[in-house]
C-alpha cells in the first residue's frame, strides 16, 4: 500500500479531494478488528469513519480509512420503556424514521442529523432540546489491544456539550461498535426551541414534531448532497461572566444562556453573523449565506481555502468579542487527527 489509491470524496460531506491509500468497508467488529490489526502490522495509520458528516480532511491520509457499515436494531421492551441495541454503521436518520414508523417515539428532535449510531455518542449529538446523553443507555466498544468488546454505562461516557470520553481516554485503541438507547413509553415532548413552541403541548403528535424539525433543518441547513459542509463548524463558545456581560451590554440582545457551572454560552453564529461574515469567501470556501455557522464547499474548495477561512472566522470573532471559536469538526491530517484550535490559530 505505498500509494493513495482511493478516493475520499464519496466519503466525507466536505465533498474535499483527499485520497487514502485504502478504503474498506467493513460490516463487523471482527472485520474492523482484523483490518485495523493489518494496519498495525504494516505500521500504518488507520481511522474510522460512519459518514464523514463531521471531518475535515487537511491532506491526503496516508493509511487506511475503514468505513463502519455494522447493522442491526434489536428492540426489547418492559413496561416503561423500549431498550434499543443498534449497530454502530446504521444510518441514525433512517434509524429515526424507522422507530417512528414502528410505533417508538422519543428521537424526533434529532431527526435530519447526518452520520451514523455510532458516531452520536462521540460528540453527543444534539439539536432542538435534545441530546444523545438524554436517551443513551450504554456504548459497546470494541478495545483494539484486547480484541474484547467493553460496555460503558451513560455515566461511564462523560457525555457534555458536544462532548464525551470517546474523545478523550477513549479516543484511540477504541471503536464503538453498537449503542444502546432507552425510550421512555411515556413521551414527553421537547418544544423548547425554534418553531417547536408554537405546537400545541396536550395535543401534539410525535410525528408532527418530526415534521417540523425537517421542516426547519431543511430550510436553514445546506444539504451536504448539493452544498458540501459538515454542519456547525464551531462549536458555540463558552465564556465567564465578565465576558458575557461585557457582550451584553454591547449588544443587548446577543443570545447568551446561563450554564450550572457559572459560565455562559454563547451562540457561535450570531458572533460570526455580527462581523458580517455571511457570504464571506476564502477561495472555493464560503461562509453559508443563511447559517453563519456553517463553512462551505462552494466552489471546489481545498483544505487550505477551508482551514483560511476558520482562521479568518474565528480571529475576527476573537477581536471583536474576545471570545474564541473552536472547531466541532474533526481535523484529519496525513496520519491522523490534528488539534482543530492549533491548525486554525
Ligand atoms: C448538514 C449537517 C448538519 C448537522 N447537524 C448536526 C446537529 O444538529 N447536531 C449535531 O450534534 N451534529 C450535527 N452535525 C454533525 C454530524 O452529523 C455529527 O457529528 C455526526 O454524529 C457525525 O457522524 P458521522 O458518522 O458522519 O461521523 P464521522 O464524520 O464519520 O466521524 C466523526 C469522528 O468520529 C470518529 N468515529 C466515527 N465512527 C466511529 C466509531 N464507530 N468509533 C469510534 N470513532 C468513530 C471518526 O474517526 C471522526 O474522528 C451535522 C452535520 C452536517 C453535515
Amino acid at each position: 500500500m505505498s500509494t493513495l489509491d482511493s478516493t475520499l470524496k464519496p466519503w466525507n460531506t466536505f465533498q474535499l479531494e483527499a485520497r487514502a491509500a485504502e478504503v474498506n468497508v467493513i460490516s463487523s467488529p471482527d472485520e474492523l478488528l482484523h483490518y485495523w490489526q493489518e494496519s498495525r502490522r504494516l505500521s500504518q495509520p488507520a481511522l474510522l469513519l460512519g459518514e464523514g458528516s463531521n471531518v475535515l480532511f487537511l491532506e491526503d491520509f496516508v493509511g487506511r480509512v475503514l468505513i463502519n457499515r455494522i447493522k442491526g436494531i434489536h428492540i426489547a421492551e418492559d413496561a416503561l420503556a423500549w431498550h434499543l441495541h443498534i449497530g454502530a454503521g446504521e444510518n441514525w436518520h433512517q434509524l429515526v424514521v424507522h422507530l417512528l414508523s414502528s410505533g417508538i417515539p422519543g428521537l424526533e428532535n434529532l431527526a435530519m442529523i447526518p452520520g451514523c449510531v455510532g458516531s452520536a455518542p462521540i460528540q453527543n449529538i444534539g439539536a432542538y432540546g435534545v441530546e444523545l446523553s438524554q436517551i443513551c443507555e450504554y456504548v459497546d466498544v470494541l478495545n483494539f489491544s484486547s480484541g474484547k468488546i467493553e460496555r460503558l454505562s451513560a455515566a461511564d461516557c462523560l457525555f457534555g456539550y458536544r462532548d464525551s470520553i470517546f474523545k478523550h481516554q477513549y479516543q484511540t485503541g477504541y471503536a464503538i461498535v453498537a449503542v444502546g438507547l432507552l425510550l421512555a413509553k411515556k413521551w414527553v415532548p421537547v418544544l423548547t426551541y425554534g418553531d417547536l413552541v408554537n405546537l400545541e403541548v396536550t395535543t401534539v403528535q410525535p410525528q408532527q414534531v418530526f415534521d417540523e424539525v425537517c421542516r426547519m433543518r431543511s430550510s436553514k441547513l445546506p444539504d451536504p448532497k448539493k452544498i458540501g459542509n459538515a454542519g456547525s463548524f464551531f462549536k458555540n463558545p463558552v465564556v465567564t461572566t465578565e465576558t458575557a456581560m461585557a457582550i451584553k451590554s454591547r449588544y443587548p440582545q446577543a443570545p447568551v444562556y446561563s450554564l450550572d457551572d457559572g459560565n455562559f454560552k454563547l451562540a457561535a453564529g450570531w458572533l460570526i453573523d455580527r462581523c458580517d461574515l455571511k457570504g464571506y469567501r476564502v477561495g472555493g470556501a464560503a461562509v453559508h449565506s443563511q447559517q453563519a455557522l456553517v463553512l462551505i464547499n462552494e466552489n471546489n474548495a481545498s483544505a487550505n481555502d477551508v482551514v483560511a477561512l476558520a482562521r479568518e472566522v474565528r480571529q475576527r470573532v476573537g477581536e471583536k468579542f474576545n471570545a474564541w471559536l473552536e472547531p466541532e469538526v474533526r481535523f484529519i491530517a496525513a496520519e491522523g487527527e490534528k488539534d482543530a484550535v492549533g491548525v486554525i490559530s
